[in-house]
């Protein structure tokens, strides 16, 4: 019974049935995704190889609007709600072909900016936002540990002591995507012990803050076209303004309200990359022969196909309803941990049932469904685990 000891995050919420796409919302849809066809998916083979960083792509992506897109209008951001940014990861991930780029986007535009966003002061807003939303600055989130990752708040080492009108923050934090490029960091650290997961506070980090360290690249199975490494902290000094909410409200508010825009929007992604896969399984179906025919003819083919597709739909579906619930100004823990754990599962199924179809060549890096197998892998990892999306939907059903 161990998993199942979550506690219920809140009665159930107002059920949400009935969402539509408008127009403007699928011509967004369609520029992202020509946008990302035409710059971004033609060199993503090479970087995935080389696993090297590509600021012009980036600077490219800030001039389309994808780096601030839910940043409120006033700060300098496009003031999207949750539907239309998820809408436009998930149409940046069809068209790019790039899980690693999607997710280093997710990183800085959601986790590493949402938080400011939704719940940072005034003077963070005006001071953080406008680079933010621009690419002047990349950010990322830092809450796993070395020794706290699914356990993220029970587990936590890292430490922020007051001193005057500063934190003095000690420890570290572990696969934190953008670490290596980042400028800006949200990240966690326990102000009070004795309250456990109730005594953790939020901090905005730059990083050219005394005492703050990046650790070597990781070298990573996928999503090698981002970059994930260590954040070091050795008595670094945050000012205190630099704190969002109040001190050890971080978890309650802070995490909760961002790994709801990180379910919903991250895993939107996943959407895009399914379409993708199968788009390219059907592709090769059509003109492979074997037995004197195309392998799209043979009933054990179209299985894989119709159940990717079936798959695809009802991820669609689970993730427009959870930013939908989002957009009326309700919280979605359970409907974004749905969505998390069934796409990031379907995603890994049509992965396998694609490459299957790619026979041998699903081995061979030209083909993209190689690099999208791989990179579809942290879907069920990243961002809490499928075990602890099921823990969390099991203690509130
Ligand atoms: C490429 C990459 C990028 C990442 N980016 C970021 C980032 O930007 N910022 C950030 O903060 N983190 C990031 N992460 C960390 C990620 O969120 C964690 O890896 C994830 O939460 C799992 O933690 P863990 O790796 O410590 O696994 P563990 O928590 O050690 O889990 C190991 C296994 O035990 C299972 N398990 C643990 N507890 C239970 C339980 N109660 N019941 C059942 N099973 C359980 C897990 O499901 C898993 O299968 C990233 C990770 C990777 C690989």
């Amino acid at each position: 019974m161990g998993s199942l000891r979550v506690k219920p995050l809140e009665p159930p919420g107002k059920e949400i049935m009935e969402f539509r796409l408008s127009d403007e919302v699928l011509q967004f849809k369609e520029s992202v995704k020509e946008f990302a066809k035409n710059e971004i998916r033609p060199s993503a083979e090479e970087r995935d190889l080389s696993g090297e960083w590509d600021w012009n792509l980036w600077k490219k992506m800030g001039a389309m609007g994808l780096l601030g897109l839910s940043v409120p209008e006033e700060f300098g951001g496009s003031g999207a709600n949750c539907l239309m940014t998820s809408v436009a990861h998930e149409a940046f991930a069809e068209g790019s072909a790039d899980g690693g780029l999607t997710l280093a986007l997710g990183a800085h535009a959601i986790i590493g900016t949402m938080p400011i966003a939704l719940l940072g002061t005034d003077f963070q807003k005006k001071k953080y936002l406008p680079k933010l939303a621009t690419g002047e600055y990349t950010s990322g989130l830092g809450l796993t540990e070395p020794g706290s990752g699914s356990d993220a708040a029970g587990s936590m080492e890292t430490r922020a002591v007051k001193k005057g009108d500063k934190y003095i923050i000690n420890g570290s934090k572990m696969y934190i995507t953008n670490g290596p490029i980042g400028d800006l960091f949200v990240v966690m650290a326990v102000t009070d012990k004795s309250k456990g997961p109730m005594g953790i506070s939020v901090f905005i980090v730059e990083k050219n803050f005394p005492g703050f360290k990046v650790g070597k690249k990781l070298k990573k199975m996928g999503m090698r076209t981002s970059q994930t490494s260590e954040l070091i902290f050795e008595d670094m000094e945050v000012p205190e303004e630099n704190r969002i909410e109040r001190e050890n409200s971080g978890f309650a508010r802070v995490g909760r309200a961002t790994l709801e825009w990180e379910r919903t929007v991250l895993v939107a992604a996943s959407i895009g990359s399914m379409q993708f896969m199968i788009d390219e399984g059907v592709k090769y179906a059509k003109q492979r022969l074997q037995f004197g025919e195309p392998i799209i003819r043979f009933q054990a083919i179209q299985d894989k196909i119709a159940r990717s597709k079936m798959k695809l739909d009802a991820s669609r579906l689970l993730i427009y309803k959870s930013a939908t619930k989002k957009d009326l100004g309700l919280s979605a823990p359970i409907e974004s941990s749905i969505a998390k754990l069934y796409c990031t599962e379907a995603a890994n199924e049509i992965a396998y049932d694609m490459g299957q179809i790619h026979g041998g060549y699903c081995y061979i890096h030209e083909y993209p469904i190689e690099r999208a197998y791989r990179d579809a892998r942290l879907g069920t990892i990243g961002g809490g685990t499928s075990e602890i999306m099921r823990s969390i939907i099991a203690a509130n059903t």
